[in-house]
């Protein structure tokens, strides 16, 4: 079943993330979330209110109340996409976070290349990743929680390893779930909620 999905999503790269990079996420999002994904690259966002220097880290959480304010105007999610290592207080790293049931989400390639475990660059393997960590991190954009089928996008990864193990997909019950927030969205929207 096609989601009916009046939303938009515009993805926002952060100086200095690989661009080429991040267009490559503009097709598949809109195949997955069906609708219009629009790629920005007119905006700078500064991010130095956002770093940690006792941990050589940038809070993911200040980020999205940056681009939360930044975009204010915007009808739709916004999808941040960064370079930089990201941290919440309560965990060493995060490969992302996002508003639940809410407009912003941010996500990193820090952790998704291989560069970072001193491997040689795979920008395939980077891109797959990074696809994942977008779907699941904008899957919590649209309502959806935790999924415990390690193969569904919306599997909680802790590490690397993990996020290769899951797909860029919905499961059949997240899928149901995803069309029922969409639907509700949709609706609220043409209430004027
Ligand atoms: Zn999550
Ligand atoms: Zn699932």
């Amino acid at each position: 079943m096609p989601l009916a999905n009046s939303s938009k999503i515009l993805i926002v790269p952060i100086h200095p993330v690989d661009f080429e990079l991040v267009s490559t996420l503009v097709s598949p999002l809109s195949k997955i979330f069906n609708c219009e994904v629009l790629l920005d690259n007119t905006n700078h966002i500064n991010l130095l209110s956002t770093y940690d220097s006792s941990r050589a880290q940038f809070n993911s959480t200040k980020i999205i109340s940056i681009l939360f304010e930044k975009f204010k105007n915007f009808n739709g999610k916004i999808l941040g996409v960064i370079s930089v290592d990201l941290f919440i207080p309560v965990l060493t790293y995060v490969f992302g976070e996002a508003q639940l049931k809410g407009k912003i989400a941010v996500v990193s390639t820090f952790r998704l290349s291989e560069i970072t475990y001193g491997l040689p660059e795979n920008k395939k393997l980077t891109a797959e990743r990074l696809l994942k960590e977008a779907v699941h991190e904008l899957g919590h954009n649209f309502g959806l929680l935790h999924c415990e089928n390690y193969l569904c996008v919306m599997h909680s990864s802790t590490s690397v390893e993990e996020v290769d193990i899951k797909t860029s997909s919905f499961c059949d019950k997240c899928y149901e779930e995803l069309s029922r927030q969409i639907f509700s969205e949709f609706n609220d929207h043409h209430n004027g909620k």
